[in-house]
Parts: C-alpha cells; structure tokens; sequence
C-alpha cells in the first residue's frame, strides 16, 4: 500500500529536486507530457531574446561569425554526445527528427550495396517507418521496409538486411530495447544499426560508442526541454564516416560551401550531414535544455525515473482498481524507458477529462493513455495528485461528457 506520506518523504529526500526550479510550470498543472514537449526552463526566454535582439538585431550577418553561429551545431552537438555515450565530434543538430532519418537510411542503403532491406519493428514511430518507405520508393532499387514484432527483430536479420533502424524506447508502450545486444546481432549479420533516440535521450543512460552502434538520430524538444519543434541531432561512427554518401547534398554539407563551387564536394567526416542554413534561434533554445540535463546526472535521472514510473504504475492499479484500466508498458522497469502507458477502451476521452482537470498526459490511438515521467521536474507527491484526480475522473464518470468526446487535431 503507497501512501501520500511516503511520497512526501522520498521528495525530501530527492537530490534532483533542485532542478524543478530550473523550469516554468504553470500553476495547477501536474505535466507528465514531457516526452511529447518539454516545459520551457526558465532561462530560455532571456537566452533567446538576447539572440534576437544583440546577436541578430546589432550583430546582424557578422554574427555568423561573431557569435558563433556556424559553430552552433557542432558545439551543441558535442554537448548532446555527453548524454548519449558518442565522441563529440560525430554528433551535430540539423533538421528533424524525420529528415535525419532519411538522411542516415539513405547513407545507410549506399553502404551496404547489394542488400535490399530495412528492417524496423512493426509499431516503431510511424514517421521512422514512412521515412523508409519514401526512400524505398525514391530510390526504385528494390529496397523493401520489412517490419516484424520487437522479439523477432534479431531473428529475422539476414544477409539482405542492410540496415536495422529502431527506435530505443517504444512511443507507444515504452518498452526499451536491449542496444548493445540487437547492435551485435545485426553486426553479426553484417547489417548497419541506426537507432532512434528521440525517447532515450535525456531519459536513460545511453552508451552509443560502447554499444558500437552505427548511426543515431535523435530529437530536441522532447526529454531535452529544446522547445517546440527544436531541431534534432545525428550521429554517425568513425569507421562509417570516410566513405559517407549522405542522399540530401545541400550547400553546407559541402567541403567549401563559400567557394561557391558548380558542383557539390562532400564536407569531410559529419560534416556532409548538414544540409541548409543551421535555424540559430531554435538552437540557442535547445542549447538551454541540454545545459540543463547535462547538471544533472544520468544515472541519478534514470534512478529517480525507475522508481516513479514503478511507483506510478503501482499506484494506478491500487487507486482505480475496477476502472478498466490495463497496464500497456513492461512491468519490469529495467526494460522501460520513462513513461507509463496503459491500455482502456475510452482512453481519448478519459485524457482529454484529465487535461481538463490539470493533469497533462496524452493519448496515442487506439487506446493508450500515456503518462510520461521526467524526474528534472516531476515531484512524487505529483504522481499521488495526478492518480487521486484520475481516480475521480474515473469514478464519477466525468469523462462521458460531451466535451470530452471529440477528437482535436493534436492528440
Ligand atoms: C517524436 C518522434 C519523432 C519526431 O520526428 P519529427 O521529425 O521531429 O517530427 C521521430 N521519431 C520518433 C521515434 C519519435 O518519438
């Protein structure tokens, strides 16, 4: 049996509790969306104003220079090596998560001429998945997505994969691969292994270099606080990086983009990963949330993440027993990312109640309630508010009304 009081005390006893002042949170709200977006830290607005206003408004074009705007991407992208185990200098932030992917996938097929296959998990993050197919399609090789269920993944790499593309912590369940070990099995068949760390990064201790993982993608504005739409990151290992063909050959991937050459020269090492001009402002916002998580320690963030989605979990089926209610994420924490997923027939309507009530997590069709759980800023005695409402919610039928019914464009 949990009790408030035994909450109560594990906050006082929480070395990461400090870092809750380090962000805004609006009064009246419990926030376990912020694997979906971040809340905003408090020096993000004064560090972004000051980029508009000085480095963009008085330095004008000499800040490319001056303030180091070219040097951002690389400079951010050492600091985002830190938290995901990579030397600093094979990770950079450009684009999106999405056209990261393909950027990679496209590298990825031009390393391993000959196999024809892209192997996924059925349910990885459709984006990861439609991104593979599109460049199927564009290429017109022969390429084919094939995607089986995450226990059948290391089984069914073979001689024609050429590349496994996964995405760490699921979306959808938060069930968390085993890297080090689907890394050497698609190795072992002499496949390349690209993961997606859009879940992971921030959230759990990450080791890429010492996993021997190849390629890596991951995003900013999801447990790295970048803000909405923050650009993302790449990564890609020494042994790759020589003879890299990257499909997408903008002008600042090139090795001399203000020669202003007639025809494209890739840009030594990642550097061919960059494709157009690098969004400065964005960057400057995402650089807040990786300093952030950089103070605080993996292992200490993963410890506290661990024993509250054990305790969330805990505390759903004691407090809403009889509600349906059917946990959808492994109940064995070591093989869960940061989030607590469960299943229910009318889990849209039963968010959007609880959204309504202060309590922000989000839906994920067909009929996931998600909870997502960062100990940067999440209190325990939070997780006992947020049950005690759902709890209510459920008990007094308040997720029948109307409101609650229709489906937004955002979910
Ligand atoms: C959130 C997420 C993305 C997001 O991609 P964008 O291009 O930033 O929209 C991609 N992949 C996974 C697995 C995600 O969870």
């Amino acid at each position: 049996m949990i009790t408030r009081k035994q909450l109560a005390v594990l906050d006082a006893d929480d070395v990461l509790a400090p870092m809750r002042e380090r962000f805004h949170l609006p009064d009246g709200v419990v926030y376990l969306d912020g694997n979906s977006l971040g809340p905003m830290p408090k020096a993000t607005a004064a560090r972004v104003a000051e980029v508009v206003r000085r480095e963009w408004g008085e330095g004008l074009i000499r800040s490319w220079n001056d303030a180091g705007w070219m040097d951002m991407p690389f400079r951010i992208g050492a600091k985002i090596a830190r938290l995901i185990g990579a030397p600093a200098g094979n990770v950079i932030v450009a684009d999106s998560t999405s056209v990261n992917l393909f950027k990679l996938l496209g590298a990825a097929l031009a390393a391993r001429p000959g196999r024809h296959v892209i192997l996924s998990e059925r349910g990885n993050f459709p984006t990861d998945l439609y991104m593979a197919e599109g460049l199927a399609a564009l290429l017109d090789r022969g390429h084919t997505l094939r995607q089986v269920a995450a226990a059948d993944i290391a089984g069914a790499i073979d001689e024609d994969t050429a590349v496994v593309m996964l995405t760490h912590v699921n979306y959808h369940t938060g069930a968390m691969f085993d890297m080090a070990a689907i890394t050497a099995a698609a190795h072992a068949r002499g496949a390349l292994m690209l993961w997606d760390l859009a879940h992971s990064a921030g959230a759990v201790p990450i080791d890429l270099a010492g996993s021997g993982a190849d390629m890596a993608v991951g995003c900013g504005y999801k447990f790295l606080n970048g803000g909405p739409g923050a650009p993302a990151f790449l990564y890609v290992a020494d042994h790759l990086l020589p003879a890299i063909r990257f499909p997408l050959t903008g002008w600042l991937g090139h090795a001399a983009p203000f020669a202003f050459e007639g025809s494209y020269r890739p840009a030594p090492g990642i550097a061919a990963g960059f494709v157009g001009s690098p969004a400065v402002i964005s960057m400057s916002a995402l650089e807040v949330g990786i300093d952030i998580a950089l103070d605080a320690p993996i292992a200490g963030v993963r410890a506290k993440s661990v024993r509250q989605t054990t305790l969330f979990a805990e505390l759903v089926e004691q407090e809403c027993r009889g509600h349906g209610l059917v946990l959808a994420s492994p109940r064995e924490a070591a093989r869960r990312g940061s989030q607590v997923c469960f299943a229910h027939p009318e889990a849209y309507p039963i968010m959007q109640a609880l959204i309504d009530r202060g309590v922000i997590g989000d839906f994920r069709a067909p009929d996931i309630l998600r909870f997502g759980i960062t100990p940067l800023y999440l209190r325990y005695i939070d997780l006992w508010e947020a049950v005690a409402i759902l709890r209510d919610v459920l008990a007094s039928d308040e997720w029948r009304q109307e409101r609650f019914q229709t489906r937004r464009k955002v979910t």
